[in-house]
């Protein structure tokens, strides 16, 4: 099918269509199969073909096929492959282009798995990094040097939704031979599409918005086909395969993308404008509000809204637990993404003993909140985290009179 014309919402329905085998379900099948039977020649052929999808699961699936096909038709690059996880992508992106002596540089306040990786398994290898602040172009500059190899930018980042320039990092990145790599987890390609930004690598957590239901974990790398070939190497050894029941779960989910993510968008830029007006809240963050350090960036490299997450601060931690606590929709859980609300206090995630100066460092304060907004009425959203900020933060500590 000629889709070279085709919009964004068409592409997540048809995509994939030229990859799908000749049975004419208009559903794709599930290829639940470890290994495929083939002749001595393809085997042969298996080891070098990368994503190759008709010899042992690892090395390939259908399901996979179809995914990639849609993901990488939406960010605009050669290719895309699934992995188990985001932090399979992430890490198996890591692991295929880093030597020791290399040098990453990230920003601060990123995704903790990947804040882990670097300060863990990368620096056990001999990989040093540099940790920015993602909105200081000039720290960016200044931490990126001849032996850095890899670039990783988080943006909206998690959890305090801060806006790092695509183009700027990737021009000074690339002016030192670096590899820009964006996880763009919170925006989904809905929103951004850092390849057009000049990254060379997309990094997703289809757990989050594509697959969109909290059904699945799955991640996504997506770029040019050497690179992809690389990682791919990287993955077989690896070996951090999505199931072909997960890859078809993911496909499926990424059919309403475009109308979960409009929605998404939608009910955060409601909930944080409403936020954003109410005397008991210190400070809001999310990129649609003009009053956001990160809106303008925001302005020019996302396009039709600005993610589901947003973040929000009230006086400390016992007023935050109470509003959470007040919330009707929202669920007190992990992750995003999903069509329900979900709301965590951040500073509770982390490792007791953490000291106050690490987290602050990384913009997490115990009065911290960050809800991760679903599909559910804008209105009824509204109302309810408007009702539980007035009641959490005008009760007495120790009543529970709600
Ligand atoms: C969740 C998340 C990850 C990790 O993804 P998993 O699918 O849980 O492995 C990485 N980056 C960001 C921004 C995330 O939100």
């Amino acid at each position: 099918m000629a889709s070279d014309d085709l919009r964004i919402d068409s592409l997540l329905v048809h995509a994939d269509r030229h990859v799908r085998g000749p049975s004419g379900d208009v559903t794709p099948p599930i290829h639940p199969t470890s290994t495929f039977a083939a002749t001595d020649r393809a085997l042969a052929a298996a080891a070098t073909t990368p994503r190759n999808s008709g010899v042992y699961t690892r090395y390939g699936n259908p399901n996979h096929d179809e995914v990639a096909a849609v993901v990488a038709r939406l960010e605009g690059t050669e290719a895309a492959m699934p992995l188990a996880s985001g932090m399979a992508a992430i890490s198996t992106t890591a692991l295929a282009l880093l030597d020791p002596g290399d040098h990453v540089v990230l920003q601060r306040g990123v995704y903790g798995g990947t804040a882990t990786l670097a300060t863990g398994l990368l620096a056990r290898m001999g990989i040093t990094h540099t940790a920015v602040d993602q909105a200081d172009i000039a720290a960016w500059d200044a931490a990126i040097g001849p032996s850095t190899r890899l670039v990783l930018i988080e943006t909206p980042s998690n959890p305090r939704v801060g806006i790092t320039d695509i183009a700027a990092v990737s021009a000074h990145a690339h002016a030192h031979g670096a590899i820009v790599a964006v996880d763009s987890t919170f925006a989904s390609p809905i929103h951004q599409r850092p390849f057009e930004h000049g990254a060379d690598l997309v990094l997703h957590s289809a757990t989050k918005y594509l697959g969109g239901h909290s059904d699945l974990i799955a991640g996504i790398v997506a770029g040019p086909d050497d690179l992809l070939g690389r990682i791919w190497e990287t993955a077989i050894v690896t070996g951090g395969t999505l199931g072909p029941i997960d890859a078809w779960l993911l496909l499926r989910g990424l059919r309403t993308l475009g109308i979960r993510m409009a929605r998404h968008s939608a009910n955060a830029a409601a909930v944080a404008a409403a936020l954003h007006a109410h005397p008991a809240v210190a400070r809001v963050d999310h990129p649609s509000l003009p009053s956001d350090p990160g809106h303008a960036v925001a302005q020019r490299q996302m396009t039709g809204g600005f993610g589901g997450v947003l973040a929000f601060d009230v006086s400390d931690a016992t007023t935050a637990e109470r509003v959470i606590d007040g919330m009707r929709l929202a669920q007190r859980a992990v992750s995003l993404g999903g069509v329900e609300s979900l709301v965590v206090r951040p500073a509770a995630m982390w490792p007791a003993g953490t000291d106050d100066d690490a987290l602050e460092r990384a913009g997490i304060t115990a009065g911290l909140i960050r809800l991760a907004v679903g599909v559910e009425d804008p209105d009824d959203l509204v109302a309810d985290v408007v009702s539980a900020v007035d009641r959490g933060t005008t009760s007495a500590p120790g009543r529970t009179d709600h």
